[in-house]
């Protein structure tokens, strides 16, 4: 598998532009910042690809926790891409590849995996309970309306995330779009169990999502997740999908600019912008979500110094979300981002991704901040 890397693994200068953003000069590798280790950054890991091709490193769980580490927040391969071209971020998934197919992944991934396969989301919790986020029958049952609401497995299992997807199919009503969810006939993306490198998987839950939108008459799909987003739009057309796929923040600003959705205001606030990895980095989608909120009446929108291309991945990405990898503390990428945050004099970080959301709102508490700064949702400040 790393055979097909090899120019590009051998071409590594070990420069380390990879650890920081040139532009701001700031840290920029959340699993480098908490641990510190070359090997807990893309220069190591790279390295450890090179040993691994060579033969020269035994592939082993201990040492695959330090690449699983890794958020594929994608701020390694924004730093090397031009300047020297290793592009990073795909060897160190290859490498996670190549530790699930020898059985070589650590506890926290196996059990993420496992409950995947045998539950279809990573709460254990049964199908039927996927359209349980719907209050009043306020959604009606997807049956060839023009969107698709995907709602994913975080918005149809987790209590934060499922206000946030009630508020989202709320404001689409309010703006007139026609739209339904497949509610406990949802399936998972698989976004994440690709992250983690179990190939084969994804492609059967891509197969069987492209299967089930082609019975459902699925031609557009707008997604509360921008990890569905990014699987859908990327992922899926190299096995058969041609619909279009957009993030609820992109409708959102169409909608505004076409006078469908006019957002209230009732005050002056200060708002922070955190770039989630898999809408900006991995999709480009910077600007929408800063329309959305620039729209609201009395929002002051105010950047933090790492903002769209160089902004500081939550820790959440790369199935990090569930295995917990990176873990807790004051280094922990999500404290270290609310502090950033706080910098800004905002009294809201305003996110676009439920992932996202539970991350920094953990964070909040664990900083001690509650009254100073709070989480909230694009689709809740609207
Ligand atoms: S991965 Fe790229 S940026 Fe990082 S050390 Fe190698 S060449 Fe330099
Ligand atoms: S993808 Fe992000 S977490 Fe992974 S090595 Fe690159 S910068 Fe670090």
């Amino acid at each position: 598998m790393l055979e097909e890397y090899r120019d590009r693994i051998f071409h590594c200068l070990k420069c380390g532009a990879c650890r920081l953003s040139w532009e701001v000069s700031m840290p920029i590798c959340p699993s480098g910042v908490k641990f510190g280790f070359d090997s807990h950054y893309a220069i190591g890991r790279i390295a450890l690809a090179r040993g691994v091709l060579e033969g020269q490193v035994k592939v082993d769980s201990e040492l695959m926790r330090r690449v699983y580490t890794c958020t594929s927040c994608g701020a390694c391969d924004e730093q090397c891409h031009e300047a020297v071209g290793v592009d990073p971020l795909q060897i160190i998934e290859t490498l996670k590849s190549i530790a699930v197919e020898s059985g070589a992944i650590p506890p926290e991934v196996r059990d993420y995996l496992k409950a995947m396969t045998v539950y279809g989301n990573p709460y254990l919790l049964p199908a039927s309970e996927r359209g349980a986020w719907v209050k009043n029958g306020q959604v009606k049952p997807f049956s060839g309306q023009e969107y698709l609401l995907y709602i994913g497995d975080v918005g149809s299992y987790d209590e934060r995330a499922k206000k946030t997807a009630s508020r989202v199919a709320e404001v689409l009503t309010s703006a007139g779009v026609s739209f339904g969810c497949l509610l406990d006939r949802e399936l998972s993306d698989g976004n994440e169990v690709n992250r983690v490198g179990d190939k084969w998987f994804y492609e059967v839950l891509a197969e069987n999502n492209i299967k089930l939108f082609e019975e459902t008459g699925v031609r557009k799909i707008v997604t509360l997740s921008p990890h569905a987003f990014n699987a859908f739009k990327n992922d899926y057309p190299q096995w058969g999908f041609e619909g279009e796929v957009v993030h609820y923040t992109e409708l959102f600003s169409r909608l505004i600019q076409d006078g469908s959705l006019k957002a209230a205001g009732t005050g002056t606030v200060k708002v922070t912008y955190h770039d989630p990895c898999f809408l900006g980095r991995h999709n480009n989608v910077y600007e929408a979500p800063r329309e959305v909120l620039a729209s609201i009446p009395g929002v002051e929108l105010v950047e933090m110094e790492r903002n769209r291309n160089n902004a500081f991945c939550c820790g959440g990405g790369g199935g990090n979300f569930f295995s917990d990898m990176l873990g807790s503390g004051e280094m922990s990428p999500s404290r270290i981002r609310v502090r950033e945050a706080l910098t800004t004099g905002a009294s809201i970080i305003a996110t676009a991704c439920p992932k996202c959301f539970n991350m920094l709102d953990d964070a909040v508490k664990a900083e001690g901040v509650e009254d100073a700064i709070e989480v909230r949702d694009i689709s809740q400040l609207l």
